[in-house]
């Protein structure tokens, strides 16, 4: 007889939301994970009475989430999940160089008043909205999945309605940042689905005690439901017996179990953890081949006092923006002067956080996947020259400074087993070719190996497509085992 009912490799939003499903429907649930504590990409941490997450984070949708789901599921109040009123403030920085901004609240603006008054900030008439005004209804009534857009770049589709130059880069910046992908390579199907979500549900939710809050209580919640979370347990292989996945092997031992789902990622899974012999050389060629998203590398900045006063804030010109182009020209040294950033504060999220009269700012810019890339560190340092150029008090409160690059986020969730891949900051890119019936199967060739998290199985932004890939993962892997 086997020692679990299923081991969920990796605590990443993908496996502690499918090892939670699970524990609830009663099976034997074994959890590992190489880290110290649940949360992977999203990990939240404690430091000299002060929290927050590894680098800049935040949710969406607001409402009606999946992470609204794995709250119930796990008996976490509505009160976890913050949607404050003025989430976003979004700086466009003109031709002439001046910042002009706007906010946003967290729920869901649909007012055409309250749209136009927005982009009047940035000095666009109310008579150019109305290709925007066209692209909002037909966001709006998108269906589950729009399967005709899956080969159709949202670069492209945005170009069809003619939008006013502030009004496209602020929609393809915020595509750079929600899926962190070439605006010209993502599918518009992704993004259209991703987009009505946010625009039912709002955009801007964070966590109370810290963005990986969440994920920590879904592992204690597996404990409690008699499974085990074995920290700081790196899987080192998975076991395959009679043709089939049965258990991991690490430097803690061996575990065995009827199902294995990984969330350690298809690549690190195929080619490392069981082995690319054990599968065909067409279906390895495929697992080669996929491209990770881009990362998202930055600093965290310990301010002596409060200098910020929005929980997030995006930062942008007609510039910043990255298609395929761009983004090799900044590979190759030649960066927009203004570079898209992300800034977010947790403790104005939840003051709880940080003592008061301090703040940790988290600032991301847009970076290469690869641990080892050089484009990283100049990446970072231009974010921080454009941050202090438009907070000049920061150069006087920074008392700590902590970059963050891919080789940080590879360590802090998937291995790098190909090339330029390990650092990514969402999975496998939301690429035209790896999206909706192009994306790899949950079901993995190997009988009984599942893949969870942002690889396989879900949609939509970031954590909350890993929260959605566990859901469906775990009903898939309940189904199997009827
Ligand atoms: C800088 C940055 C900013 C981001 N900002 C946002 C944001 O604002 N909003 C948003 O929604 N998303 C954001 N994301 C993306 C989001 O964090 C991820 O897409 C999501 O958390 C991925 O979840 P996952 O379950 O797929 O995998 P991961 O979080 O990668 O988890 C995988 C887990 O597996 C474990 N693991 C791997 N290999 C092994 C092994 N061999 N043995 C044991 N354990 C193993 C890892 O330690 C990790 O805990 C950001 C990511 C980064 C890096």
């Amino acid at each position: 007889m086997s020692d679990w009912d299923a081991i969920v490799v990796g605590a990443g939003y993908g496996g502690v939301t499918a090892a939670a499903v699970l524990a609830s429907a009663g099976r034997r649930v074994l959890l590992l994970d190489k880290n110290d504590r649940a949360g992977g990409k999203a990990l939240t941490v404690d430091r000299d009475g002060t929290r927050y997450d590894l680098w800049p984070i935040a949710g969406g949708p607001a409402r009606g989430s999946r992470f609204a789901e794995l709250c119930s599921l796990i008996g976490l109040g509505e009160t976890t999940l913050l949607t404050p009123d003025a989430a976003c403030e979004l700086v466009h920085i003109g031709l002439d160089g001046r910042p002009r901004s706007f906010r946003v609240p967290a729920r869901p603006v649909w007012d055409p008043r309250r749209i136009a008054a927005m982009f009047g900030r940035l000095g666009v008439p109310r008579a150019s909205l109305g290709g925007l005004a066209a692209l909002i209804l037909r966001t709006a009534v998108a269906p589950g999945w729009p399967e005709d857009l899956d080969q159709v770049p949202m670069l492209e589709l945005l170009e069809r309605y003619r939008l006013p130059s502030p009004v496209l880069s602020t929609l393809a910046a915020l595509c750079n940042l929600l899926f962190v992908v070439p605006v010209d390579r993502l599918p518009a199907s992704e993004a259209l689905s991703t987009l009505r979500d946010f625009g039912r549900g709002g955009a801007g939710r964070y966590h109370a005690g810290g963005f990986g809050s969440i994920a920590q209580a879904a592992a204690s919640f597996v404990e409690a439901r008699g499974g085990t979370f074995l920290r700081g347990a790196r899987v080192s292989r998975i076991l395959v017996e009679g043709g089939r996945a049965a258990g991991v092997a690490g430097p803690a031992g061996e575990h065995r179990a009827r199902v294995v789902l990984s969330n350690a990622g298809i690549q690190p899974t195929v080619l490392r953890l069981v082995g690319e012999e054990r599968f065909t050389s067409a279906y390895v060629a495929r697992v080669r081949s996929l491209e990770p998203s881009w990362a998202f590398v930055g600093v965290r900045l310990h301010l002596d006092r409060p200098i910020f006063e929005v929980p997030m804030t995006v930062v942008y010109s007609d510039e910043s923006w990255l298609d395929q182009r761009r983004y090799d020209r900044a590979a190759a040294g030649s960066f927009p002067r203004d570079p898209l950033l992300f800034i977010t504060v947790p403790s104005l999220f939840d003051p709880s956080l940080a003592p008061r009269g301090s703040q940790v700012a988290l600032l991301g810019t847009l970076g290469s996947p690869d641990p080892g890339s050089p484009m990283n560190d100049e990446a970072i340092r231009r974010a921080q020259d454009a941050a202090t150029r438009l907070w000049p008090a920061l150069r006087d409160h920074v008392v700590r400074r902590e970059a963050f690059s891919a080789r940080h986020v590879s360590s802090a969730s998937r291995d790098q087993v190909v090339p330029r891949q390990g650092g990514e900051c969402i999975g496998i890119g939301q690429l035209i070719g790896q999206c909706g019936r192009s994306k790899p199967r949950a079901r993995s060739p190997l009988p009984g190996l599942y893949f969870v998290g942002c690889d396989a199985g879900g949609y939509g932004c970031g954590t909350h497509q890993a929260v959605d890939s566990g859901f469906r993962v775990a009903a898939m892997v309940l189904g199997d085992s009827q």
